[in-house]
């Protein structure tokens, strides 16, 4: 059976797994450089041949990524400030290994209709909801990335004209919303403006706000988390309701660290939030909590190195 390599690039870490009949048999991890890609090119090399031998390697990474492995940008990983062919020069440090690159909220997509919670499914939308909002398209059973590796950017869709802040410099994305950096960021204010919330504890105030305890605040009333998470469930609503008017998608599959937290109850409540924007309501289709987890970035692009293979 075919051996191929899926490989995960985090702002962290760089994840590679050894993937064998759709299931990882082998895992290994390294340091993200962010020295530049001739550094992040040798720790994946590096990864990839601690797996022993593969057939083929699929790359996802944090960033628009061309049809020919042509990473465009990247904001988690420092150096790569201009257009890398990262895909080839991967290959020619395997010795000519096919190697196919993807974006990887796109490949986590691919993953969780191929092997998780979208089995089944011919036209799925995954969104995971973490730091930022990322997306993931399988359109007609196919992974779609549009005209230039850019599809999928759920997260940069307007919810709000106008309005908050986002970390990519526009205005009113569904990620200054539904993002963890962004709903910290107002959580923050409202805290600097004299509401009380147990979001920020004190003397740890400088700590980040992890989505446990987004969870608990909310499950102890806490006004600021409360309102801060409706607002994030009717921006989902609103975008969310709209991808499905242009899509007609049948599954929408939530992961992240937030959706891990919080589970199916606040996918029920996005759902309940898409209603009154959808034109075609139907009880069939799906929206469900990512089975995956961490797996699906790799599994994914082990996939998308399959298919790659098969032309
Ligand atoms: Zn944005």
């Amino acid at each position: 059976m075919a051996a191929v390599a899926g490989v995960d690039v985090g702002g962290t870490n760089i994840t590679a797994a050894r993937v064998e009949g759709g299931a990882v048999t082998l895992r290994e991890k390294r340091a993200t450089p962010h020295t530049g890609p001739d550094a992040v090119r040798d720790a994946i090399a590096e990864a990839v041949r601690a797996l022993g031998e593969v057939d083929a390697v699929g790359v996802g990474v944090p960033g628009p990524v061309g049809r020919d492995g042509v990473v465009h940008s990247t904001a988690n990983i420092g150096g790569f400030d201009e257009p890398t062919p990262i895909g080839s020069m991967i290959s020619d440090a395997l010795g000519g290994l096919p190697v196919g690159v993807g974006n990887d909220a796109n490949l986590g997509a691919l993953g969780e209709v191929r092997h998780g919670a979208g089995q089944g499914s011919r036209f799925l939308l995954a969104v995971w909801l973490g730091t930022g909002v990322g997306g993931g398209l399988v359109l007609d059973g196919q992974p779609y990335i549009g005209a230039f590796g850019g599809a999928g950017e759920v997260g940069h869709m307007v919810a709000v004209p106008g309005g908050a802040e986002c970390s990519c410099g526009r205005r009113g994305c569904l990620e200054a919303y539904a993002g963890r950096s962004g709903m910290e960021r107002a959580a923050r204010l409202a805290a600097a403006n004299g509401e009380e919330t147990r979001l920020i504890k004190a003397g740890k105030a400088d700590q980040p706000i992890k989505s446990g305890r987004w969870a608990k605040a909310v499950a102890k009333g806490d006004p600021v988390a409360t309102r801060l998470l409706d607002d994030a469930v009717r921006a989902l609503g609103h975008t969310l309701g709209s991808l499905i008017n242009l899509l007609d998608v049948d599954t929408i599959v939530f992961g992240g660290g937030l959706t891990e937290k919080l589970g199916q109850p606040l996918i029920d409540r996005i759902a309940e939030a898409t209603h009154p924007v959808v034109m075609l309501p139907h009880r069939r289709r799906s929206m469900v909590e990512a089975a995956l987890g961490d797996d699906a970035g790799v599994l994914g692009a082990a996939e998308y190195a399959l298919s790659q293979r098969r032309g």
